[in-house]
């Protein structure tokens, strides 16, 4: 939560809003993408909806059933299918699947469907204890199953019991991921990298006849939805070698000892197809620190850990099996996974800057009609923070919006529909003309007029009332370069911003009745004021890093006892003092900004009631009529102890 809430603020404070109950903070990977224990390539698609276990088969029969993943001992499935009646757009599809539908698994491999089979997670007791009971009766059963159904099918299927112990990795001999690295932008070190292996891969004498050594492994390091998936998917395919992935979490199992059985069994495979990629995708799952976490160590998951580390030792001379891991917590990784001879080489994997996120729209662009009025660059612009999967979901909605409003291309009113969304969340109604809607006009404004005095902010975008997720209104800016360096005086004019909305509350409809609304405004400027003392020596305690960024979190993976250092109380005491001391003299410069601009204010609130949402332009040139508006190049100097 902390972090999201340092990431949020820092990568892109781009829009104000105000929420009727609880926290809205503005989180665009956490809009974007559904969460399911469903692998990726499924997480891509956003409509989920269900079919019948007779219509499935029709699509089967068609050909139109691309992927199959199987849970629950293969009584449901998440199907991904691309059909004409979904005008060939991949649809995720749940299907119940009937009892006795034994044949399935056949049927998929007849129509030569990708497919996987999930085991079961039991949580409870009973299902755990019946289950070891019941798994020496299953196994003699299973049997008959296994032999029947296991031939040519190196992937294993979850679901039956003799495969229990056997590698869940989904194996692809001759990788047509159909991903190339041309389809990847915006992270072009990690390219680089993954371009040298590829050559290693396909000419390895160079290498080995000047005695250079190939890394075993290589650990990508990078936030969710950065392209860690792609780039492994993209040296399988370029290197034209065979590609193993699975989830860190698949070998994580409720039975001692499976995790290790499965990780021998992959590198077995791995080794018998040398050369080859293993993708081991959350190695975090499988890798955590030994001994670490409340109430000690998992001895299934150190048990894992320690064939994982075995068989990647084992391989003494790279024959070629290259394991790519891929976390974003590399800080909770056992350090002994990260010694010489195992994943020795680290890539980072950033969000994409600017340009990064130029780049990607345009890979994402280029099999979608857009229109002439769109501009990438633009959109770019509008979102910092965004992940390679943000963006490629943002495209992605505003294909299916186009779809929707039977356009034959998608225009910049879908575009930025979908960008609204994902990181406002779905519009609603606006609310009935009352006096609550008239105060959020008033909060709104109030977070517009100062953002668009004082120097050194964002310009305005937009002003409006149509709610969106929690919030009730917004006020939209459009940083125009990426925010990764925050200067002092933009820190302070992003806090009266952020407290305009307040400030307004309160000048026009008194103290007694501000309301809740404005309660994500003030965690904002809370965070920002304390890590302006803490982290970024911006405070009269002086240059000094009092906390780091984990401080506050409660640290499941780390070393008991880690946990922040312990700040003596004298400066606890000074911290509170200076960020204080930072939000009320922000507050009163809020204030004096709102009595200052009283007219404009009144004017825009109208003109807002009547228009629902106030285009930033219009808004500007309101406020110029009456303001003089600052020159934003120059820097906004304060002082406020
Ligand atoms: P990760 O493994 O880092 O969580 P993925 O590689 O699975 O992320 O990315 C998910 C999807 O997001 C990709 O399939 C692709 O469509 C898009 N994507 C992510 N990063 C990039 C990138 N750098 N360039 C192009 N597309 C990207
Ligand atoms: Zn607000």
């Amino acid at each position: 939560m902390w972090r999201n809430i340092l990431r949020n603020t820092l990568f892109g404070l781009i829009l104000l809003s105000i929420t009727s109950i609880g926290v809205k903070t503005f989180n665009p990977s956490d809009a974007a993408i559904p969460e399911t224990n469903v692998r990726n390539e499924v997480n891509q698609n956003v409509v989920s909806s269900r079919m019948t276990y007779g219509r499935f088969l029709e699509y089967l029969e068609m050909g139109w059933v691309k992927q199959v993943d199987l849970y629950d001992n293969s009584r449901n499935a998440i199907v991904v299918a691309v059909s004409p009646e979904s005008e060939d757009r991949s649809q995720t599809i749940r299907v119940e699947i009937p009892v006795g539908a034994s044949q399935l698994i056949q049927k998929l491999k007849e129509y030569d469907v990708d497919f996987d089979a999930h085991p079961a997670e039991n949580k409870n007791l009973w299902v755990t204890v019946a289950s070891n009971v019941l798994l020496p009766i299953l196994f003699v059963g299973g049997l008959f199953y296994f032999f029947q159904n296991s031939e040519n099918f190196p992937g294993g299927s979850g679901s039956s019991p003799m495969s229990i112990g056997k590698s869940t990795a989904r194996f692809e001999k001759r990788p047509d991921t159909g991903v190339v690295f041309n389809d990847i932008a915006g992270i072009d070190e990690a390219k680089a990298e993954f371009e040298e292996i590829v050559s290693f891969l396909k000419q390895p004498d160079k290498y080995t006849i000047v005695g250079a050594k190939i890394p075993k492994g290589i650990l990508l390091v990078g936030p969710p939805g950065t392209g860690k998936t792609l780039l492994a998917k993209a040296i399988a395919n370029e290197a034209d070698v065979p590609f193993f992935s699975v989830a860190g979490s698949e070998f994580v199992e409720m039975f001692i000892g499976i995790g290790a059985a499965r990780v021998r069994d992959l590198f077995k495979k791995a080794s018998d197809n040398a050369p080859c990629i293993v993708f081991i995708d959350e190695i975090d799952a499988v890798g955590r620190e030994r001994g670490a976490g409340v109430g000690g160590g998992n001895d299934e998951r150190e048990q894992t850990l320690n064939q994982l580390l075995t068989e990647m030792d084992g391989f003494k001379e790279n024959k070629g099996v290259i394991v790519v891991g891929a976390t974003n917590r590399v800080d909770i990784l056992d350090s002994a996974l990260l010694r010489p001879g195992r994943f020795d080489r680290q890539v980072t994997v950033n969000l994409p800057d600017r340009l990064g996120r130029v780049g990607i729209l345009k890979v994402h662009a280029r099999n979608k009609p857009i229109g002439d009025d769109v501009s990438l660059v633009q959109l770019a612009n509008r979102t910092p923070g965004f992940s390679g999967a943000d963006l490629a979901n943002l495209l992605n909605e505003a294909a299916i919006l186009a779809t929707r409003y039977k356009k034959t291309s998608i225009t910049k009113n879908e575009v930025n529909e979908a960008a609204d969304r994902i990181i406002g969340g779905i519009a609603g109604t606006p609310m009935e003309d009352n006096k609550n809607k008239r105060l959020i006009a008033y909060h709104e404004v109030g977070h517009a007029i100062t953002g668009s005095v004082l120097k050194s902010h964002d310009e305005v975008e937009k002003i409006t009332l149509v709610p969106r997720g929690a919030a009730k209104g917004l006020t939209w800016f459009t940083p125009d370069e990426d925010q990764s360096l925050i200067s002092r005086s933009e820190l302070l004019s992003r806090i009266i911003t952020t407290l305009g909305g307040r400030a307004a509350e309160q000048v026009v409809f008194g103290t007694p009745e501000v309301t809740t609304g404005a309660s994500s405004d003030l965690q904002q400027v809370t965070n920002l004021a304390r890590q302006m003392v803490t982290r970024f020596g911006m405070s009269n305690i002086g240059p000094i890093a009092l906390e780091d960024e984990n401080n506050g979190q409660v640290f499941l993976g780390g070393t008991m006892g880690q946990e922040g250092s312990e700040l003596a109380e004298s400066i606890a005491d000074r911290i509170d003092d200076q960020v204080c001391k930072i939000i009320n003299y922000c507050e009163q410069k809020a204030i004096d900004i709102i009595l200052d601009n009283r007219v404009v204010i009144d004017l825009a609130v109208e003109r807002l009631l009547d228009v629902e949402t106030l285009d930033g332009a219009e808004f500007r040139e309101l406020v110029n009529t009456y303001t003089v508006l600052p020159d934003k190049k120059a820097p906004y100097i304060s002082k406020f102890s």
